[in-house]
């Protein structure tokens, strides 16, 4: 039965790749729970569960600096809110694409079940690249992006985030211009600025939740992150936190990348070095192989397409946490981490791993937390903005961390029984899938045939 529902899903929309693994990883994971509930089944619960509630698809067109015109597509992906207000990010980048955005929408509705907070699943973007645009291209063409999705958004209806390539600056334009447009102004968007209602620790979010996560899962085993080497990808918003956390943790951070390549420190990323990464990254935006030119202790490799692994994947190491995008682990890779010695993975990206990768982690016994679960920081502060902005009051920092460490701690210990009670201890895959899911599918049965 739930194979029938990945082929359902591969034959009405057959190019959706990512959307098809994402649903096939959830089916696999569930269906001893469908077994054991057969209402869902007669509910047709997966075929509902499988199509959008509403998919937004429009024309952004903008003018460069140098008054050339150019039309990119916008996107928002309205997919389930049984438990509250569609809530997701939105993706710049120029791979975006239904299919991409299906499969982050999905993900995002058991992500954010599992979070304990009121919140529904979407997700949104454009296949616009802010990389190399100045900072005039990118609010032109964020404002021209809003100018419709206004009209869909609102903060008891779809409350838009960050994802890739949205970032502080980009919320900034799109709720400039979703406040002129709608004449209020409300948590329409989260990722705000402190100055104007964005939240303490937002930022920090995904990757402290990450490494909170990691933490759990290792206590299971009596371990901890002190003194750990840890292979981190990415360099963006995720990447940065995770290294800070891991730093108070006492571990060793060695890797950073970006989608040109990587760079190993074996000295280990300290304070300074990240804080040079941030300048780097987040107002220079500039490229990482420029730190080896900081600190030529490192040294940078640049992605070799032809190459059948990711070096990065393939050093020493404890702990891994993908933050970079879907699928930055393949089988190989999967394989090259465990044979390098490493016994926890937390992942900061949605999806990075592939699914037979997925399947050597969990054979091989190591500690494996699934995006869904490890990387659902970020949204449970965005959720936790959403509190603040309902109640107009701002938490102290130590207050909204205080929440989070709460938050990964239960989704955590949600992962656990779940995986426990349908027979698969220690599998948090499983647990997050099915932990996710009867939430959702409880409410919808609740709320009837709409
Ligand atoms: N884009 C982030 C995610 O994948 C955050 C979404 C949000 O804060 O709404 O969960």
């Amino acid at each position: 039965m739930s194979q029938d529902i990945l082929q359902i899903a591969k034959s009405k929309d057959p190019y959706e790749r990512e959307f098809h693994q994402a649903v096939g990883e959830v089916m696999e994971s569930i269906r001893p729970v469908l077994d054991r509930n057969p209402q869902y089944r007669k509910a047709k619960i997966l075929e509902r569960l499988i199509e959008p509630d509403r998919v937004i698809m429009f024309r952004v067109p903008w003018m460069d600096d140098q008054g050339e015109i150019h039309v990119n597509r916008g996107f928002r992906i309205e997919m389930n809110n049984a438990i509250g207000p569609y809530k997701g990010g939105l993706r710049f980048h120029p791979s975006v694409n239904l299919g991409i955005l299906k499969f982050l929408a999905f993900e995002q509705v058991f992500k954010n079940a599992l979070t304990t907070l009121p919140m529904g699943g979407g997700k949104g973007g454009s296949d616009f690249d802010p990389k190399g645009k100045s900072d005039n291209e990118v609010m032109r063409f964020c404002q021209t992006f809003m100018c419709e999705l206004f009209r869909h958004i609102g903060p008891d209806t779809d409350v838009p985030a960050g994802d890739i390539g949205v970032g502080a600056r980009e919320i900034g334009y799109l709720f400039g211009m979703y406040k002129k447009l709608a004449n209020e102004f409300t948590g329409v968007l989260t990722g705000k600025s402190l100055n104007w209602g964005g939240s303490l620790i937002r930022p920090e979010a995904t990757g402290y939740g990450s490494v909170y996560f990691a933490s759990e899962m290792m206590t299971t085993r009596n371990k901890s992150l002190d003194g750990k080497t840890c292979l981190v990808s990415g360099s963006g918003n995720v990447a940065q936190f995770t290294v800070d956390k891991l730093l108070d943790f006492k571990a060793k951070v060695v890797t950073l990348s970006d989608s040109s390549g990587y760079i190993y420190d074996e000295e280990g990323i300290d304070r300074k070095k990240i804080a040079y990464v941030k300048k780097l990254k987040n107002i220079r935006r500039g490229r990482i192989k420029e730190y080896v030119q900081e600190y030529p202790s490192a040294v940078y490799t640049a992605v070799d397409p032809s190459l059948s692994y990711n070096p990065l994947w393939n050093h020493k190491a404890d702990c891994a946490f993908p933050s970079a995008t879907q699928n930055e682990i393949n089988e190989e890779d999967a394989r090259n981490l465990i044979k390098n010695g490493v016994f926890a993975v937390s992942e900061g990206a949605n999806m990075p791993t592939v699914p037979g990768g997925a399947d050597i982690f969990r054979e091989s016994g190591i500690l494996y937390g699934p995006g869904k679960a490890a990387n659902a920081g970020g949204v449970s502060v965005s959720g936790l903005e959403m509190t603040q902005n309902s109640m107009r009051i701002s938490w102290t920092r130590e207050e909204v961390d205080q929440r989070l460490k709460m938050i990964m701690h239960s989704i955590h210990r949600t992962c656990l029984e779940a995986a426990a009670e349908y027979g698969t201890p220690g599998n948090y895959v499983n647990g997050a899938n099915i932990a996710g899911f009867v939430k959702v599918v409880e409410s919808m049965i609740d709320q009837g045939l709409v």
